[in-house]
């Protein structure tokens, strides 16, 4: 839609190809639907958020970056506001809201907008795109042709990799896709009974072959057979790369306390009450977190608090600050939020998104190998890349 539009403004004839009988399904669903649109992060910033591939995107996002978006939005009509860690959100908290405004845009410039057009196939012909042909039928020729199809995670949404099967045909390298920020599938049973318990700040550690790799601090959402929230799918690309073998997540449910001062609360708290085990953890933790923290120690949830042994509330304590996960691995695409993999960059030119193989060809958003952490970094490499590759088609 921004690529669309962007060569519509400059005068270029577009027409919008898409499946779905609506624009912009799955931006429908970002942010849980209110669209985290961008990071307040100056250029460099965002490029170093993708990783090795970050400086790829250095002079993109120095062209067309998030003070240009929020710009492009504001005088469009649509207010931002800034949320902590400087991620960008409509005034409104409504997806609905960005969506409109770009299928706006691309009223006001007459855009051809074909719904319900689902590409089969892009012909090509030596170094160049000839045509496409719609599942209808229909044949679309045009001078220049812009791909972006996005990657497979959420395919419900329309994204279904159709790009890397087309690319690949024409010539051009793709990095095996696989998913990533997406849930940590975990095998230990009793996380069924932990489900739906959300945390607002845990202490986040991963385990391989006992080795810590990764540790992050943040919010954390038990699923019935998953951990998710935001610092669970940033840590979801490190848990993809290791080996699976002996990975474990050790929760730190206190980590503003040590493990001796909460010790000590519990200490306090154990040593003048007669009520039950489980009754006194209930107040520290939610009963279901307290029940299976007590099963897993092996302890009697109607024992009396002050008879306690020295030796079993320690054993409590380390449960509290490392409870133990068995990783299964990492959920996949219907789960996943975005895909890593894609488009080789190498067969990309970063100033103008056009491609190195094919003359008539320009490629932008998730269908390129690029993927960012959670906080607005993924839909931004969308709207530079989109718009410069709108940009510089049209010239
Ligand atoms: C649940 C969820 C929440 C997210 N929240 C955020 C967030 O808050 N902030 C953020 O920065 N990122 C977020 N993301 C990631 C972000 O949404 C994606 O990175 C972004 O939408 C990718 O944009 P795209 O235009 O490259 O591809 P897509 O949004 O995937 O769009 C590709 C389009 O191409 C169409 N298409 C595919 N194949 C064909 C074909 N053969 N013929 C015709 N049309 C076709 C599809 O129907 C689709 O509409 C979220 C992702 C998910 C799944």
């Amino acid at each position: 839609m921004m690529a669309a539009g962007r060569a519509g403004e400059l005068g270029s004839r577009v027409v919008l190809l898409e499946k779905n009988n609506k624009l912009g399904v799955k931006l429908l669903a970002t942010g849980g639907g209110r669209c985290n649109i961008t990071n307040l992060k100056d250029a460099r910033g965002l490029a170093n958020s993708f990783g090795n591939n970050g400086r790829w995107l250095l002079s993109a996002f120095s062209k067309f970056g998030p003070e240009e978006l929020i710009e492009f939005f504001a005088s469009r009509g649509l207010k931002t506001k800034v949320e902590e860690e400087g991620r960008v959100f409509p005034k409104s908290d409504s997806a609905a809201d960005v969506q409109q405004v770009l299928a706006e845009y691309l009223k006001s410039l007459k855009i051809e907008v074909k719904l319900g057009a689902e590409v089969k196939k892009v012909v090509g012909a030596g170094d160049k795109i000839s045509k496409l042909i719609l599942v209808s039928g229909q044949e679309i020729i045009a001078d220049k042709y812009l791909i972006c199809t996005g990657g497979k995670s959420y395919p419900q949404t329309g994204s279904t990799g159709d790009g890397y099967q087309w690319l690949k045909q024409l010539g051009h390298k793709i990095i095996s896709p696989r998913p990533a920020l997406a849930p940590v599938i975990i095998k230990d049973k009793f996380i069924k009974d932990l489900e739906g318990l959300s945390f607002k700040e845990t202490g986040i550690s991963y385990y391989s072959d006992n080795k810590k790799v990764d540790m992050t601090v943040g919010p954390l959402i038990f699923t019935a057979n998953s951990l998710s929230g935001p610092a669970i799918l940033n840590m979801s690309a490190i848990v993809g790369r290791e080996n699976l073998k002996g990975a474990q997540i050790k929760i730190d449910f206190f980590p503003n306390l040590d493990f001796s001062k909460l010790d000590q609360e519990l200490s306090k708290d154990f040593s003048s009450s007669n009520k039950a085990l489980k009754n006194g953890l209930d107040q520290l933790i939610p009963p279901r977190l307290a029940s299976v923290l007590i099963n897993l120690a092996g302890f009697d949830g109607r024992k009396k608090l002050n008879l306690i042994s020295r030796e079993e509330r320690q054993t409590l304590t380390r449960l509290l600050k490392e409870f133990p996960l068995t990783v299964l691995g990492l959920a996949g695409y219907d789960r996943a939020m975005v895909t890593a993999g894609g488009v080789d960059l190498k067969e990309i030119n970063p100033k103008n998104m056009r491609s190195k193989i094919i003359e008539n060809l320009y490629l932008a958003g998730e269908v390129l190998n690029l993927n960012g952490p959670t906080g607005g970094y993924n839909l931004q490499l969308c709207w530079t890349s989109g718009y410069l590759a709108g940009d510089s088609a049209a010239k």
